[in-house]
């Protein structure tokens, strides 16, 4: 393994995954901590993906602390902390309390932290993180319910949360050069500066950063400056070929799992049914009154023809969302909902399934969570943002896990195609 990356939510692992893999580099994703480094697939990067971002720091620390320590057993040469492109954190954390004792682990004495993503119209200058043409603070961010972001000044904002000296690498350097960006992460740190927040406002300064990142034993940042990493090993003769040759996806019976309610999914759902593959509906209200089960709806679907995918879905319209969220609660609905899809694709792969798609954040957590999977390594990409993966175990699975508003609306159509 060459890069070693933390990444503090699931989604932003995938996408740190998908840039890797794009770049050149064999990638898998594991989900929370690595339980056992020596069997981790064999890949140039492993992507960790924890879900720390405001969980408290002393927490994040300890996770993110394991998780370095499982990527450098495991052979990693440079470590990556991956965190939000707006840097999302309060005062307390998680960004500065982990950047900090990863340093003091590795004993590495300066690091940069770039979140921006130009792509995302997230850019930095001056140490002012920008989305859009709005300044941070002037942006939807400063209402987040979580992490609402009210200072656009990185230095200040990343200053509160470390003890570490924190200083800044501007425009002017930033568009000089790798070199010159080079010097200036040396004469930082001669001068005490022990984090640098670096300006970039394109993608030619991402891949700057990144070239004169090479010899840093730890980068933080967003995706974005992960779009530099990789030429840093094919420079070393370190990669070779595509990254995604010795993908090879399991053969065997499709299904879908939907308890995204999202616009995107409720398009998607549709399509599905218009183009005839099985379908059954979950109603939340029946499920809690046990007039219907899991074990019911393996029932139906071993009653399927499998040469095609069928699907499981609970998505529903808004209407409906509200009255079962007013009858159950919101949480017990979420819950009862996604312990259901979990248990069902257990149930599935108990009968053979072998490709699987997802659609949901929180759904794709509970069905990882009890298909007990752990490593997936990144295939093709169907839709931006959303690749097939491959999980390590036995068996073998096809899975891919779309966040709900991902995807065109024939998604669950066309996946397969990407397959075969
Ligand atoms: P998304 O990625 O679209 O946000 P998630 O899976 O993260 O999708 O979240 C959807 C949540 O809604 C889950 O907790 C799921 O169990 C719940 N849910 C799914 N279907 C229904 C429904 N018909 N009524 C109420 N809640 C539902």
């Amino acid at each position: 393994m060459l890069l070693g990356c933390i990444a503090d939510d699931l989604t932003g692992a995938t996408d740190l995954a998908l840039m890797l893999v794009r770049g050149g580099m064999r990638t898998v994703q594991v989900v929370g901590v690595p339980q056992d480094p020596a069997n981790l697939p064999e890949a140039d990067a492993v992507v960790v993906a924890l879900k720390s971002r405001t969980t408290p720091p002393a927490e994040a620390v300890a996770e993110s602390l394991a998780s370095a320590e499982a990527l450098l057993a495991a052979g990693a040469r440079q470590l990556f902390f991956k965190y939000c492109s707006t840097f999302d954190s309060t005062d307390q954390g998680n960004i500065g309390p982990v950047a900090e004792a990863l340093m003091e682990r590795l004993g590495c004495r300066f690091t940069l932290a770039c979140p921006a993503f130009p792509g995302a119209q997230r850019t930095i200058y001056q140490g002012h993180l920008f989305v859009g043409a709005s300044l941070l603070s002037d942006s939807p961010l400063k209402d987040h319910p979580l992490t609402p972001m009210h200072d656009p000044n990185l230095v200040s904002v990343l200053s509160r949360q470390t003890r570490r000296k924190v200083g800044l690498v501007s425009y002017e350097t930033v568009e000089a050069g790798a070199e010159a960006i080079a010097a200036a992460f040396g004469r930082a740190g001669e001068e005490g500066v022990e984090i640098a927040i670096v300006d970039a406002i394109s993608d030619r300064h991402l891949r700057d950063i990144g070239t004169a990142a090479a010899g840093l034993p730890l980068i933080t940042g967003g995706s974005g400056v992960a779009i530099g990493l990789p030429d840093n090993f094919r420079r070393q003769g370190l990669l070779s070929g595509d990254p995604l040759a010795g993908f090879d996806p399991p053969e065997g019976p499709a299904a879908i799992l939907a308890g995204s309610c999202s616009a995107a999914t409720r398009g998607q759902v549709a399509q599905a049914q218009e183009a005839g593959i099985p379908a059954y509906r979950i109603d939340p209200l029946e499920l809690s009154q046990g007039k219907i089960s899991p074990a019911g709806m393996l029932d139906w679907a071993r009653q399927q023809d499998r040469d095609r995918p069928l699907m499981i879905f609970s998505t529903a319209e808004p209407d409906s969302i509200r009255q079962v969220q007013e009858t159950l609660g919101r949480d017990k609905a979420g819950v009862l909902v996604e312990d259901a899809l979990a248990e069902v694709a257990a149930g599935l792969v108990a009968q053979g399934v072998r490709r699987l798609i997802v659609a949901g954040g929180e759904t794709s957590g509970a069905v990882v969570n009890g298909l007990k999977l752990q490593a997936l390594e990144i295939g093709p990409e169907i839709d931006p943002g959303v690749p097939w993966t491959r999980s390590a175990g036995t068996p073998p699975l096809a899975l891919a896990l779309k966040s709900g508003n991902f995807g065109t609306p024939d998604f669950f159509v066309k996946a397969w195609d990407v397959l075969s």
